[in-house]
């Protein structure tokens, strides 16, 4: 049997031919256009000799360019690796030699850091969107297609054949490279419309989530694309912008992390003009419920949140489309997806706790569980037990809906006591003049660690330390509030879009 990634795009270029399938930059690319763009790719990675399970690394904002090169690499049977953006040479020649790739196509913003790392890991690299005028000797795919015999069919590949190597987002250490196959992907977008999003070819989905992680890549691209829905690229999130797009192009689905609804609800007081939304999804951070009622109050609809990562190609749980969204919770298992409680202080084996509504650790089974971690086989046995993955996060589940308690390494060991700082930003979230807020652990030598939050005031808020101190102390009990509170003018995000807690501690622990 056959089954490729590749064909989300060239069934659409039959079914939706003369729909858009991308917005960008004012101007609309139909389906049938960029099949056609990216077969005359797939034709000039060809004749540079790239076949069936070959790694392409690629380093591409979200542009058109980004579809392109991604179907092209999938359609040869290749495997697509995509490089996280604002990385360094360093960290980029690490990627590239942990995931063995043959090829590493650059768009031309990120060359300055891409080149070296091809130069440094050895690996032939190939740029797109390089103005004619530019300097430097580099060679460059859209001269090559122009010279090529486009492909004219996909490459047959397996089912459990690898698609991609994604990177994990880097929040808690080193971005560590999941192999996915065709068929975790696959299955990820066809449960993903029956259940989480429900997107036709009538719908516009905003693409502001990068398409190199796996969010954005199967919750917005493939699953917008399978459906025949337009995608608006937008390379770099900004509220205000994304709300001018989603306006421009009338989007009706939204898909984002926690960061980009405040960057949304932001911007939303600041004009009036609201595009026609009929549905938003949330995932790769907890939601606090004070945010989801702001979006609400602001678009009209609830986002619906979920929970998902980069190794289960991302869902695994969702609050199901159609149904009222529990807020505070993400829902029920994606079809195909299991999710049970493990001990999460038994390490060498899954030690399943079989009573509802118990704290542990969330693990995962399913069609969409990823096939290891590139170069990384000590990662993987931990990862992996007893046929579970074990995700890191802990959680209870009750009656099917899953709530995310915390990450188990963001979990603050305060004189004794647990503190999920998950639950004290919630809190935060309710007051009147925070638009967002990271509650952390810096270690302490009398406590063990002491409870710091770094807080990010709406806009024209003027915010005292000491008030966020005694409104949290109204709210949490008193072992959890924050004793540290520092007001900041930006929280700092990963190229994902969520917030860096250990880049916090970094700068708030005592030299
Ligand atoms: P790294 O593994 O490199 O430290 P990361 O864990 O952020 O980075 P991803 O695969 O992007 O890598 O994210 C998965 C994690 O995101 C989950 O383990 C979980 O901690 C968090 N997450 C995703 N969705 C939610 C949600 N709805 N609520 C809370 N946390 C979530």
């Amino acid at each position: 049997t056959t089954l490729s990634v590749a064909s989300i795009l060239s069934e659409s270029a039959i079914r939706h031919a003369d729909r858009p399938a991308v917005f960008y930059n004012g101007e609309a690319i139909t389906y049938r256009e960029l099949w056609d763009q990216t077969r005359a790719y797939a034709g000039a990675l060809r004749a540079r000799g790239v076949g069936r399970g070959d790694r392409v690394a690629i380093m591409i904002p979200n542009v058109p360019d980004f579809p392109r090169v991604y179907y092209a690499v999938l359609a040869l049977g290749a495997i697509v690796v995509p490089i996280h953006l604002l990385l360094k040479a360093e960290e980029i020649s690490r990627m590239l030699h942990d995931a063995g790739a043959d090829l590493f196509i650059a768009s031309a913003t990120s060359l300055a850091e891409a080149a070296p790392a091809a130069a440094e890991a050895g690996v032939p690299l190939v740029t797109v969107l390089l103005p004619t005028e530019a300097p430097g000797d580099f060679a460059r795919l859209e001269v090559e297609a122009a010279a090529a015999e486009p492909i004219r069919r996909i490459e047959p590949t397996g089912p459990l054949d690898a698609a991609t190597i994604l990177f994990t987002s880097g929040t808690t250490g080193t971005p560590k490279g999941a192999v996915g196959s065709h068929l975790s992907i696959v299955e990820q977008v066809h449960a993903g419309l029956i259940d989480g999003v429900q997107v036709s070819n009538q719908d516009v989905t905003f693409g502001g989530l990068p398409l190199f992680h796996t969010f954005g890549q199967t919750s917005v691209l493939n699953m917008a694309f399978r459906a025949g829905s337009a995608v608006i690229l937008m390379p770099r999130f900004d509220g205000d912008q994304a709300l001018e797009l989603m306006v421009k192009h009338q989007a009706t689905v939204f898909v984002g992390v926690p960061t980009m609804y405040v960057g949304l609800v932001e911007a939303a007081r600041r004009t009036d003009a609201r595009p026609p939304l009929r549905f938003a999804n949330s995932g790769g951070a907890a939601l606090p419920v004070a945010l989801l009622e702001a979006f609400e109050q602001a678009f009209g609809v609830p986002p619906h949140e979920g929970y998902g990562l980069t190794e289960t190609a991302p869902t695994v749980t969702v609050n199901t489309f159609g149904k009222p969204t529990i807020a505070g919770t993400v829902g029920e298992t994606l079809w195909g997806v299991e999710v049970a409680i493990a001990d999460p202080d038994v390490e060498d084996r899954i030690d399943l706790i079989e009573d509802d509504g118990v704290l542990g650790e969330i693990v995962v089974r399913g069609h969409n569980v990823f096939k290891g971690y590139v170069g990384r086989e000590e990662a993987t046995k931990e990862a992996v037990v007893d046929g579970w993955f074990r995700t890191g996060d802990l959680g209870t589940y009750t009656e099917g809906i899953l709530t995310i308690v915390d990450r188990k390494k963001d979990m603050i060991l305060r004189s004794g006591y647990n503190v999920y700082p998950t639950e004290v930003e919630a809190a935060l979230a309710r007051h009147p003049k925070v638009a967002a807020s990271a509650v952390f652990g810096v270690d302490d030598e009398v406590k063990g660690q002491e409870i710091h939050a770094a807080v990010l005031p709406r806009e024209g808020a003027e915010i005292d330390p000491d008030d966020i101190i005694e409104f949290a102390k109204e709210h949490v009990a008193s072992y959890k509030y924050p004793r540290f509170v520092h007001i900041v003018e930006e929280l700092p995000l990963g190229a994902s879009g969520k917030i860096l807690k250990r880049e916090l501690q970094r700068m708030y622990t005592p030299a």
